[in-house]
């Protein structure tokens, strides 16, 4: 037994309707707004950078290691050559060690090129971490600043969204309220199926699903009492006769 209402009471489901689609809209417009693809792709792009940032310290780091034990050698070299030129210089060695020293002499100071080399290669591998990590820190910087900027519009955007659902919802409401229960069931029934539950009867036509209903269906309606809950016969909307 369909539900039967007072046909001012049926007419209010248009503005529920009407509601129903705004809330639809917003909600659509809430889970597609444009921020939330730029926070996605921009929460990457800053992770990705601190990532690069943790390298490059690390990079950093490995590098004056390697510069301190590098600048010890060097240290050891020079020192052992100073010894060798200081007892050299003091005439006590024996002839046997003095040609021995003095080969060695030469030698340190072949080592303490190459150590020196090594250093300064070192130093320009260190120059070079430094200018990277201060690219990567300048587009870290950069890439927050756009994060938290999206962030920013989401959280506008959303308070707005919110607040007309709120809005819309709370009118929706008082429209609701004191309809007759089973006409309020059969309203929701046919909206859970993700469709226009109600709908002005436009002649023939159904502003639902915009289709002209056939004769018979037109005639059961036309003879249907006022109160009478009346349905398209193509897509089940409950139908508010002018
Ligand atoms: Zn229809």
């Amino acid at each position: 037994m369909p539900p039967k209402a007072d046909p001012f009471v049926q007419r209010r489901l248009l503005d529920v309707a009407r509601i129903d689609q705004a809330v639809s809209a917003a909600e659509h417009r809430r889970k597609s707004l444009p921020e939330l693809g730029l926070i996605a792709t921009g929460t990457t792009r800053v992770d990705e950078l601190r990532n690069a940032a943790v390298l490059a310290q690390t990079e950093i780091g490995d590098l004056d290691r390697a510069a301190r034990k590098l600048d010890n050698e060097i240290d050891a070299v020079r020192a052992r050559s100073k010894r060798d030129s200081d007892r050299l210089a003091a005439g006590t060695a024996q002839a046997k060690d003095l040609e021995n020293m003095q080969h060695e002499i030469v030698s340190l100071a072949r080592r303490q090129a190459t150590l020196e080399d090594e250093a300064l290669e070192l130093m320009e591998s260190r120059e070079q971490a430094d200018a990277s990590m201060a690219t990567i820190d300048r587009d870290l910087a950069a890439a927050k600043a756009e994060l938290e900027a999206a962030e920013q519009r989401r959280d506008v955007a959303f308070t707005d969204i919110d607040d007309e659902l709120r809005r819309v919802m709370a009118e929706r409401k008082s429209l609701v309220d004191g309809m007759p229960a089973p006409l309020v069931a059969l309203y929701e029934q046919i909206r859970a199926r993700g469709r226009v539950a109600a709908a002005a009867l436009n002649g023939s036509r159904c502003e639902a699903c915009r289709m002209d209903l056939d004769r018979s269906a037109l005639a059961d309606i036309w003879a249907a009492g006022v109160e009478d809950v009346v349905r398209c016969t193509e897509c089940g909307a409950i139908l508010i006769r002018s």
